[in-house]
């Protein structure tokens, strides 16, 4: 047999315990064919030499919206900037009919938003929207409201959202939740040419991160997707040969419906199809709101805020109706679940739901789940329900989430080590571009524990590098029934790694941020390298 490809004089770490390392990786067909000896003999049509580098199975972020990470790149960045350089930034926006940015956050601002009247001041005539960080809110201008139907700013509530409004009762811009949906109406779904292209920018940036795999959260219509098309918008991308990751999507629950007697895409499609290179994945539902934008369902008030716990992005009643026909009709189930209320209904939905339709390793999975008592810890444990944390929120996000919930609460807030102990796989994830994406930054973090503003947060859940990077590879596959794919470097598992400027499981703690990502290797082809 002659290999496809050979890599030779590498240092990998498969994280495979009957092979925990190696130096050579041979492919055929995508997957690794043969590890050092079983090698011997084999010529291949491209042999790569690693100069002794480093690597490790590829990176796999469990809920990264890749789509929304390329139309951001498309937008003002706001990220880091002050609220006047905010507004200067909209002041000076390119030529375009609208004016759109996204990654402001109000904790970093002490506290304020922008507002309509600031952003009707820089903007002339024309319509703005700025989306926070989190994507859970938006501010909108007069010209924005009066395109969405409000020319004399008569917005009424919306359910499941909420419209921020001055003492007055006149809006003030800010458009929270379900609320964001009169502006997304207008703003989407971008043209599929767009959403391509978009999707090219950010594949092409993750691709120098180490990333070969992703679940992409909430495709199609509804909070975080574009459009109905997005699927065919994937397909174009991987045609064109223009998306170097493998994609996992989860269809937004707006798209379920019932089909014939049963309930969930047309024809049939569910949970599982696809290829190596794209499939569906779990079908995504929003239980509740933002931490940080303090919209999540607490059991209690919130900081300093007495009276607000958030709240449920619809009725617990509904919640529960669509995961009980989802579950029935073969779906794995991704819940997006932050406070500790919106868990709690979300577990009975599920424990409910395998009471009546019993069904071995659904393996539904809670997105974020950030704020959990022992008890639910428990309990998740015991449903063989998946936690998907996002590590890089501690440092990015972690003041607020800390200002949010007090010193008391915070110690049930982004709980990982906890997950590891009760037995649970953990995946790694980032929720880019609500932080930043890489990898590296979340495995980071993961193991150090530390907001941007020095706070140590929670330094009990603290993993190790070695559980941090299992997430990230191994945990995250297993999130999607992936495990005997990818996660390890093995004999006939794809062969998908990312070779580093350092030894991950050597550097001290407080520099894996500093180590860098040289080649990406997705099925045996090179698709990053510096
Ligand atoms: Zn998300």
């Amino acid at each position: 047999m002659r290999l496809d490809a050979l890599f030779v004089n590498g240092r990998f770490t498969t994280l495979d315990p009957e092979r925990p390392v190696a130096t050579r990786l041979g492919v055929f067909g995508e997957r690794i064919a043969g590890l050092d000896e079983e090698l011997d003999g084999l010529t291949a049509d491209v042999v790569v030499d690693l100069r002794g580098r480093h690597a490790v199975p590829g990176f796999n972020d469990a809920h990264q919206h890749l789509s929304m990470r390329g139309q951001r790149l498309r937008e003002l960045d706001l990220r880091g900037l002050s609220l006047s350089e905010l507004y200067d930034a909209v002041a000076s926006a390119p030529e375009g009919a609208w004016i759109r940015g996204a990654g402001y956050d109000q904790n970093k601002l002490g506290g304020a938003h922008p507002t309509r009247q600031a952003l009707d001041r820089v903007s002339g005539a024309r319509p703005v929207w700025l989306q926070h960080t989190s994507g859970h809110m938006g501010v909108a201008n007069s010209a924005a409201f009066a395109l969405m139907g409000f020319p004399d700013l008569d917005v009424p509530d919306v359910p499941g959202g909420s419209v921020g409004r001055d003492a007055d009762g006149v809006p003030d811009g800010l458009l929270a939740e379900q609320a964001q949906e009169l502006a997304h109406r207008l703003l989407r779904p971008v043209t599929q040419e767009d959403f391509v292209e978009g999707i090219a920018l950010a594949s092409k940036v993750a691709a120098a991160e180490g990333l070969t795999s992703f679940t992409e959260p909430g495709v199609g219509v509804g909070l975080a997707g574009n459009g109905p098309l997005d699927v065919a918008g994937f397909q174009e991308a991987v045609r064109r040969g223009l998306l170097l990751q493998r994609a996992t999507l989860m269809p937004g629950s707006p798209n379920l419906h019932e089909v014939g007697p049963g309930f969930g895409l047309d024809l049939g499609i569910g949970t599982g199809l696809g290829s190596t290179r794209l499939r569906i994945g779990p079908v995504k539902v929003f239980s509740d709101g933002s931490l940080i934008g303090r919209t999540a369902a607490m059991c209690c008030d919130y900081a300093g805020e007495p009276g607000n716990r958030g709240f449920l992005q619809e009725e617990a009643s509904a919640l529960r109706e669509f995961i009980l026909r989802a579950h029935a009709a073969g779906w794995q189930v991704a819940t997006h679940a932050i406070g500790d209320l919106a868990v709690d209904v979300v577990l009975d939905a599920y424990a409910e739901a395998q009471a009546r339709h019993p069904r071995p390793d659904a393996r539904h999975r809670i997105e974020h789940c950030a704020v959990t008592s022992d008890a639910q810890v428990a309990r998740i444990a015991e449903l063989g329900v998946i936690p998907v944390p996002q590590g890089r929120f501690v440092s990015e996000l972690g003041d607020g989430m800390l200002a949010a919930l007090g010193p008391e609460r915070s110690r049930g807030c982004y709980r990982q080590r906890s997950f590891l102990e009760a037995g649970i796989v953990l995946p790694g994830s980032s929720d880019c571009p609500v932080v930043e994406g890489a990898p590296l930054l979340g495995i980071h973090d993961l193991v150090n524990q530390r907001t941007a503003g020095g706070s140590s947060f929670n330094p009990g859940e603290a993993l190790t590098v070695s559980q941090a990077l299992r997430a990230y590879t191994a945990g995250s596959a297993h999130a999607v029934h992936e495990e005997r794919l990818k996660g390890t470097l093995s004999r006939g598992k794809l062969a998908d790694f990312a070779v580093l400027s350092d030894d991950l499981l050597a550097v001290p703690a407080e520099r894996i941020r500093d180590v860098t990502v040289v080649t990406t290797v997705v099925g045996g082809v090179v698709v990053h390298d510096l």
